[in-house]
């Protein structure tokens, strides 16, 4: 036993499921500073002068791990209706464009306030700035994920070529006056980019157990070859993880196709990006020499079921990755694409979008799979496996108290079919990070939610009113970007929706 009882602290009377997350059974928990100690039987002995914290009525899991969110989407929840993600990237600058850098905080907070509310206690957070990410904008955000309590890792989202430009024939599909417009847009260069990612892995000042940094080269079209390439050493030199939306619309796997003569994932093969600090968010469109490229070299998936069905994105084959060895992580993915941080809404969806997969039940992923894709595996996303995911001895004390008073618990019939199937994160009553009660009784124990709450309004009124210029061009856009998006899948209707495993003698996507 540690000799300083008083940084410790026992979790008593709670029920907490085991790793597997196939029992749940009376146990307490003792917490030495930010970390689990031991997990015992029911009155187990503590430390003397240890805090007691009273855990009846309540299930014990691992806080939820979200593997992909956009930080900056938080003020664009509600915002679009019938998007694809062509659509949705068409009306990136009203959405997100304009943010001050008291805005960007501002977002940040919500996010992060939204994720405890609904039990999400660590996230990978793709976070845009237009037109390039800014070290005060990287210092808000960072400071707005320690303020609420979350833990995070930090990636800049970044294009150095702009939307209209990295789809084959978009802007000659434009009519005067939209494609004049959207040719004198530009993205920031290259070096823009690189001069402060430089300085943010260099000199980050924020605890990296708390806020860790990344590189989010943001869609394989959007970013140079120089500029994957440049993302790939400067990860490798400083040992941090790289997220990009990998394969996410068939638009994207056919310009793919069209651009690179290769599916996205051999071009990002082909230019040495994919490795173990890899992960790909979304992956529908991946054939299986892709996934075999995924699996051979230790790249990670961040699934995001929710914003897949909400932009008509199409279905990632979870199940077939994981058979095929591939770390597979569960993300909400922005506001902006998916409307919330609903954890456990994702995991829901996971599950049951694997069952239109496949007719096979076997085939299909279980709820005990599915909460340790959303804890283990995200936390191996993160590239935090060794320290979140679990309650176990050694792993931090991040840890979720479920009130099993919620009527979604009542009866008590199988936890772990009910944390997935029936919970919404409603009995989320209070959540432990690093071993601080970060939420207690559904209230924010160091943060002043109302606050937030005025200063989101205000500022999403002033970023509304500032981005009416954008707004009018979006919607004047939208028809002709829609149209020539959807012609070009059309044209290439042999690269198929991967939805049945393949037949032995049809593997792969061809052009
Ligand atoms: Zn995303």
């Amino acid at each position: 036993m540690p000799e300083h009882s008083e940084a410790h602290q026992i979790i008593r009377g709670g029920t907490v499921f085991d790793q597997n997350f196939r029992n749940a059974d009376p146990a307490d928990i003792l917490v030495g500073g930010d970390v689990i100690v031991e997990i015992g039987r029911p009155g187990m002995e503590a430390p003397a002068g240890a805090k007691d914290i009273d855990a009846s009525g309540r299930l014990l899991m691992p806080g939820l791990v979200n593997a992909h969110t956009h930080g900056h989407g938080s003020l664009g929840k509600g915002l679009g209706d019938k998007w694809s993600l062509e659509l949705l990237l068409n009306a990136s600058p009203w959405v997100s464009g304009g943010f001050e850098l008291e805005d960007k905080y501002t977002a940040a907070l919500l996010n992060a306030a939204e994720m405890v509310l609904k039990g999400c206690t660590s996230a990978y957070d793709m976070y845009f700035e237009f037109p390039a990410p800014s070290m005060e904008g990287l210092d808000a955000v960072g400071r707005a994920y320690e303020e609420v309590g979350v833990r995070v890792v930090l990636a800049p989202m970044m294009a150095d070529t702009t939307f209209y430009k990295a789809i084959p024939g978009l802007i000659d599909a434009l009519p005067q006056p939209h494609r004049a417009r959207v040719e004198k847009m530009s993205a920031a260069t290259c070096e823009e980019h690189l001069s402060v990612c430089e300085i943010f892995l260099e000199s980050w000042p924020l605890d990296r157990d708390r806020v860790r940094p990344a590189l989010g080269p943001t869609i394989p079209l959007h970013c140079s070859d120089a500029f994957i390439r440049a993302c790939r050493d400067l990860a490798n030199a400083h040992e941090v993880g790289v997220q990009m939306h990998l394969a996410e619309s068939k638009v994207q796997a056919v310009a793919g196709l069209q651009r690179y003569g290769k599916t996205l994932a051999a071009h990002l093969d082909d230019l040495g990006l994919l490795g173990p600090r890899f992960t790909g968010a979304h992956c529908i469109w991946l054939d299986d020499d892709d996934l075999a490229r995924m699996a051979d070299r230790g790249a990670t998936v961040a699934h995001n079921p929710g914003s897949n069905l909400r932009l008509g994105s199409g279905i990632a084959p979870a199940k077939r990755m994981m058979a095929k060895g591939i770390g597979v992580g569960i993300g909400s993915d922005g506001s902006a694409s998916a409307d919330n941080q609903n954890m456990f809404e994702a995991m829901r969806m996971a599950s049951f979008v694997s069952r239109i997969v496949t007719p096979d039940p076997d085939d299909w992923i279980g709820t005990q799979d599915v909460l340790k894709m959303a804890t283990t595996g995200s936390a191996s996303v993160l590239g935090l496996g060794d320290l979140v995911g679990r309650i176990a001895p050694g792993y931090k004390a991040d840890i979720l108290f479920l009130d099993l008073g919620n009527v979604n618990f009542v009866p008590l019939n199988d936890a772990a079919n009910q944390v997935v199937n029936c919970e919404d994160s409603s009995a989320v009553d209070s959540v432990m990070i690093g071993g601080r009660m970060v939420l207690s009784g559904r209230r924010f124990t160091s943060f002043d939610f109302e606050a937030l709450r005025q200063r989101v309004n205000e500022a999403s009124a002033r970023i509304r009113a500032r981005n009416r210029d954008s707004f009018v061009h979006m919607q004047a856009m939208a028809r002709f970007v829609s149209q020539h998006c959807v012609g070009l899948v059309r044209d290439h209707y042999h690269v198929q929706r991967r939805l049945d495993p393949p037949p032995e003698d049809e593997s792969s996507i061809s052009s």
